[in-house]
């Protein structure tokens, strides 16, 4: 799930609350680029749920975005967090040459008021969802989707390519905060070629489970997980209530057994 750490709509502490009452156990906290909302939600989290230490990590292949989830990191892990500094800071980079693009296509924003916004709470992450806000509010666009669809998505006038690290990097990063790697909802990422690749370099998971996922697209990464010995991991991918892709809380949770198979395979890399 995601907090107002990256593009979540909730605080961690929210978040967290939220979780309890709607009955979870054990959740993970996911962020883009950031861990910064890792300790305000272990602290909210407290007694009432357990927390799994998580990331999203965004890697770059053939241009395209891969996002890859991390499980179990430290979250204090130097090399990890002087990575996500690096990508954070591209972020803002990027954020500064769409600006200047939907400048010059007539609908700019103020992207330093979102910068500046950001930097406020220190370790927060930012992209695309936070332009797209910008461009509702200054009546450019009628909501985030049709922010994306029209301007900010991969064939849109806005759109930028991100730069940065490959997948097979991210996941060693990942390993070396003592996580284990999972190749994010790759029903709407579709790399299935690169699988075997990344299996070789060390990937641990594919999230097979996801609210955007139906039966079918699971059962074919359950497959394809299979085959090259990876486990499975899965959640809500909770961003908010409303907005793009709403997926309510809790509806779509990880089976019992596959969270015992996937933290054993975390313990086996320490
Ligand atoms: P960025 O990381 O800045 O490239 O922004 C991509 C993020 O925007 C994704 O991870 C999603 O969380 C979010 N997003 C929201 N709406 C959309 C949409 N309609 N299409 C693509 N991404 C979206
Ligand atoms: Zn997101």
């Amino acid at each position: 799930m995601h907090t107002t750490a990256s593009d979540g709509a909730l605080s961690p502490p929210a978040l967290m609350a939220r979780a309890a009452a709607a009955g979870l156990t054990v959740v993970s906290v996911t962020d883009h680029d950031t861990v910064a909302g890792l300790a305000p939600a272990g602290q909210a989290a407290a007694f009432r749920l357990r927390l799994v230490n998580g990331i999203e990590i965004t890697s770059v292949e053939n241009g395209r975005d891969v996002h890859l989830l991390g499980y179990f990191i430290d979250a204090d892990d130097p090399s990890l967090s002087l990575f996500l500094e690096r990508q954070r800071a591209d972020r803002v980079r990027r954020v500064r040459e769409i600006a200047a693009r939907l400048r010059a296509l007539g609908c700019g924003i103020d992207e330093e008021a979102l910068i500046v916004s950001a930097a406020s709470t220190p370790g927060t992450s930012i992209g695309r969802p936070q332009i797209a806000g910008a461009l509702v509010a200054a009546g450019h666009a009628r909501d985030r989707d049709d922010a994306f669809n029209r301007i900010l998505g991969r064939d849109g006038p806005a759109f930028v390519p991100r730069r940065g690290s490959r997948p097979e990097q991210v996941i060693e990063i990942i390993a070396g905060a003592g996580g284990i790697a999972s190749l994010a909802h790759p029903g709407l990422t579709r790399v299935d070629a690169i699988i075997p690749r990344l299996a070789a370099a060390g990937l641990t998971a594919l999230e097979a489970r996801h609210s955007d996922h139906d039966a079918g697209v699971e059962r074919h990464y359950r497959d394809l997980a299979a085959r090259h010995g990876l486990a499975v991991s899965g959640g809500s991918d909770f961003h908010g209530d409303s907005g793009q892709r709403p997926s309510a809380l809790g509806a779509v949770t990880l089976p019992s057994d596959d969270f015992v198979a996937l933290e054993s395979r975390a313990s086996g890399n320490k």
